[in-house]
């Protein structure tokens, strides 16, 4: 005579081979579509990973325009120029308006 323990545990364990078996086909799926696409993309069949002119250009703040980093006069921590507040105390950064 089976008690409910063990019927339990058949059935979890039965549900967990179910998942693992339907999680590790999805997994194979998905290993074979990144073999797939890293062989085409060494053959040069696929495309780069993007074809946009735009992003090829440098950053834009790269023109001259000297951005130096603020440093914050409650803590001393370094922030970025277009920071208008601490990054780590929130105190104002920079001239008072
Ligand atoms: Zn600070």
């Amino acid at each position: 005579m089976l008690d409910v323990g063990t019927v339990y545990l058949v059935a979890a364990g039965a549900l967990l081979l179910a998942a693992l078996a339907v999680g590790l086909r999805a997994l194979v799926g998905v290993f074979r579509e990144g073999r797939e696409r890293s062989r085409k993309r060494r053959e040069g069949e696929l495309e780069r990973y993007t074809m946009d002119p735009v992003y090829d250009r440098e950053p834009p703040d790269s023109d001259g325009v000297a951005e130096t980093p603020s440093t914050c006069p409650q803590c001393g921590a370094d922030n970025d120029a277009e920071f208008t507040f601490c990054r780590e105390c929130a105190a104002p950064l920079g001239p008072d308006p």
